[in-house]
C-alpha cells in the first residue's frame, strides 16, 4: 500500500518541476483529483448516500435499466470502443481513465440509465474500485457532480473511438469477432458489413447516438426547469 504522500514526496524528489507545471505535473494533477474526490466525500456526506452533488439532477427521468444495461455490462452495445472497454473491465478488473469516461457517458447520456447503476457495476468489477474516486468519476460523467462536465457535453462514442484508438488495435484485442474488419471501418463495422454483404457476429448499435443525444438533452432540461 502506498499513501498519496509517499507518491507526492517521491515525485517531488525526482521531478521537482512538477509543482510548476513541468514534467510530472499531469501525474500530480491526477493525484490531486483523487484527494479532491475524497475530500468531497468528507465535506458532503450525502455523496456516499447515493445522492448527486447537484440536486436538480435527481429529477432526471431515467430509463428503466433493462436489456440495455445488460448489453452495456456485457459489451454488446454495437459501439466497438464501448464494448472493448467493458470486455476489458470484465476480464481484467481494470480500464483506462479515458475509457471509463467513454463508457460512463454512453450509459448515462446515450442509454439514459441512472449513473448509480454504472457506479454500482464498476464497484463490482474494478480491482481499483474506490468509493470516492468512482463516485466522483460517475458524477463527473453524468453531470451531476461538482466540477462536472456540463450536462450538454455528450461524448460521441464513434468519434471517441476514432480519436483514441485510431487503428482499432485495442478494439481488435477485446473484440476478436472484428478481426477481419479493415482499419477504416473498425469504428462502424455494421456499415462496412452491409456494404460488403458479409455477416459479422457483432450487434448493430442498440441506440442511435444522434437521437439519444436529443432525448437526453430534453430529459436534463426538463429536470432543470422543473426545479427552478
Ligand atoms: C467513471 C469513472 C470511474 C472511476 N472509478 C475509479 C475507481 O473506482 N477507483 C479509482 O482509483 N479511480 C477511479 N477512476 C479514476 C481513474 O480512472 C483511475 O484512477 C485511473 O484510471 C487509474 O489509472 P492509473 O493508476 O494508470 O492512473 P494515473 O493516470 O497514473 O494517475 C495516478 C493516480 O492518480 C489517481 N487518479 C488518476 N486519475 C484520477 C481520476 N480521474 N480521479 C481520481 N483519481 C485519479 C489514481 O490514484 C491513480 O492511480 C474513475 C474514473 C471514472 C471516469
Amino acid at each position: 500500500m502506498l499513501s498519496p504522500r509517499q507518491c507526492l514526496y517521491r515525485l517531488l524528489a525526482e521531478q521537482p518541476e512538477a509543482l510548476n507545471g513541468g514534467a510530472g505535473s499531469v501525474w500530480l494533477n491526477e493525484l490531486i483529483w483523487r484527494e479532491f474526490y475524497r475530500h468531497l466525500m468528507t465535506y458532503f456526506p450525502r455523496l456516499c448516500k447515493h445522492r448527486p452533488f447537484i440536486d436538480w439532477t435527481d429529477r432526471v427521468r431515467w430509463q428503466e435499466p433493462s436489456e440495455a444495461l445488460i448489453a452495456w455490462q456485457e459489451g454488446r452495445t454495437g459501439y466497438p470502443i464501448v464494448d472493448a472497454a467493458m470486455r476489458q473491465l470484465n476480464a481484467t478488473g481494470w480500464m483506462h481513465n479515458r475509457l471509463r469516461m467513454i463508457v460512463a457517458s454512453f450509459l448515462v447520456k446515450d442509454l439514459l440509465i441512472d449513473w448509480r447503476q454504472g457506479e454500482q457495476y464498476f464497484m463490482s468489477q474494478l480491482v481499483d474500485g474506490c468509493l470516492a474516486a468512482n463516485n466522483g468519476g460517475w458524477q463527473w460523467a453524468a453531470s451531476t457532480g461538482t466540477d462536472a462536465a456540463p450536462y450538454f457535453r455528450i461524448f460521441n462514442p464513434t468519434t471517441q473511438g476514432e480519436r483514441f484508438d485510431k487503428s482499432g488495435a485495442f478494439i481488435r484485442q477485446w473484440l476478436p469477432e472484428l478481426a477481419e474488419v479493415p482499419e477504416k471501418a473498425i469504428h462502424q463495422p455494421w456499415v462496412w458489413a452491409e456494404k460488403q454483404k458479409v455477416e459479422i457476429n457483432y450487434p448493430r448499435p442498440i441506440v442511435d447516438h444522434a437521437e439519444a443525444r436529443v432525448a437526453t438533452l430534453a430529459a436534463y432540461e426538463a429536470a432543470k426547469k422543473h426545479g427552478m
